[in-house]
């Protein structure tokens, strides 16, 4: 049974759970993995993910369904994704068995902490990977901590999906044309921090990148990828080696070909070219689908369908998608695993 919490009104914010999984990585090979109730993690000062960014990190959810059921949405993407990242910084892989089953094993040791169906509530789960030890020089750790917290999260949504507006960001990049933006690491997130701090206090959700490389093209928002729905009944997602390959993001490709009928392209989006979309959003775990209303580029504000309303097209992707997540509706094969 849930234990008592205002399910309604969760935010995005940590709570101590009960338990989380830690494995240590030694003498190069993973030890068993465990469960803890210790939050704290005791790690060498000189640690390289401290000094030097050798970290990595996912994020996925589990949904209560209807029958009480709980489920983890395509964790096996975030497995193979934790572990292109761990080859780009020279960490040590996580195997997607291992990664799965302790998400699972999190997910069941904090059962009562899964939002009750119905409240739009989800469990988040944070894997983490850190290089650990005691190392000075800049090179790769000998030793690695993979540990997986959860919180319960709250329907980002509360009156429904509502419109914000972003701020086409010309000045900084959070990651460079060859570096490490389609690594999920704490790095990329240093380097937002600044400009999205700047939109903020200038009103807006957050910060649209351009591509590092030549600011013409739009990237991704600093956590969620870019989308949009042109009047030929596209459905269109940037190209670039410097974006996040966003899981969401390829669901709702292959969504919107398979059950919305659309056509499914990534290519390149210019940003001169954003008369053409009549609704774009951005996307991923943790803003689900976040219909953008307008953007800020330099002198020009442009609004896709509407500064307070959801288009038709991103309100049916939604559906669909938190409809297979929450175990609605049928989902496609392998995209869901059932925690037992
Ligand atoms: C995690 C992340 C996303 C979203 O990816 P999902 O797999 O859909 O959760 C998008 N952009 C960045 C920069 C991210 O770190």
């Amino acid at each position: 049974m849930p234990v008592e919490l205002d399910w309604e009104n969760l935010g995005f914010s940590y709570m101590k759970l009960p338990y989380r999984y830690i494995a240590y990585y030694k003498n190069g090979q993973w030890e068993e993995g465990r469960l803890t109730d210790d939050a704290t993690l005791h790690i060498s000062e000189s640690s390289p993910a401290l000094h030097y960014g050798q970290q990595a990190f996912e994020g996925l959810k589990a949904y209560r369904t209807k029958s009480g059921v709980i489920q983890l949405f395509r964790p096996d993407e975030n497995a193979k994704r934790l572990q292109r990242t761990a080859d780009r910084l020279l960490m040590p892989q996580v195997p997607t068995d291992m990664f799965i089953k302790a998400c699972k094993q999190v997910t069941k040791a904090n059962e009562d902490y899964v939002p009750p169906y119905g409240t739009g509530g989800t469990l988040y789960l944070r894997p983490l990977l850190i290089g650990v030890g005691d190392i000075i020089g800049v090179k790769p750790a000998d030793e690695y901590i993979f540990t997986v917290f959860a919180m319960p999260v709250g329907n980002y949504f509360k009156g429904g999906l509502v419109p914000t507006n972003f701020l086409i960001q010309d000045e900084y990049d959070r990651a460079a044309p060859h570096g490490t933006g389609a690594a999920k690491v704490g790095g990329n997130y240093a380097a937002s921090l600044l400009p999205g701090d700047q939109a903020k206090k200038a009103g807006f959700s957050d910060v649209i990148y351009l591509d590092p490389a030549t600011h013409t093209k739009i990237e991704e928002v600093g956590s969620a990828n870019f989308f949009g729905i042109t009047a030929n009944n596209e459905f269109i997602t940037p190209i670039s080696p410097s974006i996040l390959p966003s899981i969401t993001k390829y669901s709702l490709l292959y969504l919107a070909e398979k059950r919305l009928g659309l056509k499914a392209i990534e290519s390149d989006v210019f940003v001169d070219d954003l008369e053409k979309f009549t609704e774009a959003g951005a996307c991923g775990t943790a803003a689900v689908i976040s219909p953008i209303g307008g953007v800020q580029n330099g002198d020009a504000f442009h609004v896709f369908y509407s500064e307070t309303e959801v288009g038709p097209v991103t309100q049916q992707l939604y559906d669909e998608l938190t409809g297979i997540q929450f175990g609605d509706i049928e989902a496609p094969e392998g995209w869901i695993v059932i925690v037992d």
